[in-house]
């Protein structure tokens, strides 16, 4: 049997049978429409056989649309009640035994999934979208791809390059583990309730670590010093990370040859990178 996708009506009626209503707290805006999912899951280039990991799946309207392709999921969901309805939904909607596992947990704090899945598909909860992500690509590494449904501002910034005006943190912290896009817009009609927000989708594709784990740890922390204080010159930043003094900031970024007076906004994931290996000096 087919798997079949849930529809508005039934959306609507499986949250009245648990006695639920969708709390903005946990982002819970769920979408109505076959063609988004299908479409998420069409841009995630979702394949027969292929271990998903999906966060936050809600009552299962985009989890559904990747079992539909014949892949397996791995769902993550927060909330007890929707956590514990999925199984059986999936099962009513021809969903084989063995295809769907569901973690009833925080996906902040999930540090470990059944199997390695290769790809990340989720609508994810507006208030934790960026913490969700990072969190998911430093501890699972065998994430090789996926594709994210955000709010329009975080997925910009996710795909902005060093110069725009919404580049920060996230954008550099993301950059660190691969490269990010635009991939469509998102009509808030498609969901229910209807949010007071654009959504985006933006797709990733992870690349080789540009470095160690222990560099990653530092450049991460200089990245939040540079744009925590964005009207700070970065050694003024930098001093603060290395507990020393402006003058030994300059000369970490004379190291890596980033100008003294430079700004976090205009540097690269690997320029941040550089004057992580700056800090040590180097070897005579
Ligand atoms: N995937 C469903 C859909 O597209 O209809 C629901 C998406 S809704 C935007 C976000 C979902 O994430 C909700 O089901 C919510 O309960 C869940 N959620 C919120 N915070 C979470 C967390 N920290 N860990 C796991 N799930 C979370």
């Amino acid at each position: 049997m087919p798997v079949s996708l849930l529809g508005a009506a039934e959306v609507r009626a499986l949250a009245a049978d648990l006695d639920m209503t969708p709390t903005k707290k946990l982002g819970q805006n769920f979408v109505v429409d076959a063609n988004t999912v299908r479409k998420i899951v069409h841009l995630a280039r979702v394949r027969e056989g292929e271990h998903v990991v999906e966060v936050g799946p809600g009552l299962g309207s985009l989890t559904l649309a990747i079992l539909e392709t014949g892949a397996e999921v791995t769902a993550v969901e927060i909330d007890h009640r929707l956590a514990e309805r999925l199984p059986a939904t999936a099962a009513a909607h021809g969903v084989p035994d063995g295809a769907l596992r569901v973690l009833d947990q925080d996906a902040l704090r999930v540090t470990e999934l059944p199997g390695d899945p290769a790809v990340l598909v989720a609508n994810l909860p507006y208030n934790v979208s960026v913490p969700v992500l990072l969190h998911f690509l430093e501890t699972f590494r065998s994430i090789a791809r996926g594709v994210v449904m955000v709010q329009a501002e975080v997925g910009e910034r996710l795909a902005a390059a060093p110069g725009s005006k919404v580049y920060g943190a996230p954008s550099a912290k993301a950059a660190w583990w691969g490269t990010w896009r635009l991939a469509g817009t998102v009509s808030r009609q498609v969901f229910w309730p209807v949010p007071n927000v654009d959504s985006v989708l933006v797709g990733f594709e992870r690349a080789e670590p540009l470095g160690s784990e222990d560099e990653r740890m530092l450049t991460f922390r200089i990245i939040d010093a540079a744009f925590q204080q964005r009207r700070k010159m970065l050694r003024q930043a930098l001093a603060g990370v290395l507990g020393g003094t402006a003058a030994e900031a300059s000369a970490v970024l004379e190291r890596a040859g980033i100008a003294p007076t430079a700004r976090g906004e205009e540097l690269t994931a690997t320029q941040f990178l550089g004057i992580a290996r700056a800090t040590s000096p180097a070897p005579r």
